[in-house]
């Protein structure tokens, strides 16, 4: 499944350190990383992946290895369709700092 759509993108996948900076500089949307296994089989041998969810201005991206995967979203029902997709629907978590604001701004719509 491509990550590519025409613009304006709501999901983007970060390749370089470079982008992963501009990304958490720009400080919009969501920030994704952990280990996505290929859809071929080729999995990486990776004992307990830790796919987090974050806002993107996150202090905690900070510590975010390079050879993870990271997609950027837009937004949060992008973010959860395409994780629940991509990865499975208990295979990843919000980050537990960005979880207590995600609760409290949908606790604020409602
Ligand atoms: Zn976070």
């Amino acid at each position: 499944m491509p990550l590519q759509q025409k613009s304006p993108a709501a999901v983007r996948s970060l390749e370089s350190p470079e982008e992963f900076f501009e990304t958490r500089l720009e400080a919009v949307g969501f920030i994704f990383h952990g280990t996505v296994t290929e859809p071929n089989g080729k999995a990486h041998s990776v004992r307990s992946p830790s796919n987090l969810l974050h806002f993107a201005r996150c202090p905690k991206l900070e510590k975010v290895g390079d050879n993870e995967t990271k997609i950027w979203f837009r937004s949060v029902r992008v973010a959860l369709k395409h994780l629940d997709e991509l990865i499975g629907h208990h295979r990843w978590k919000w980050c537990k700092v960005c979880e207590r604001e995600i609760t409290q701004r949908i606790l604020d719509q409602t």
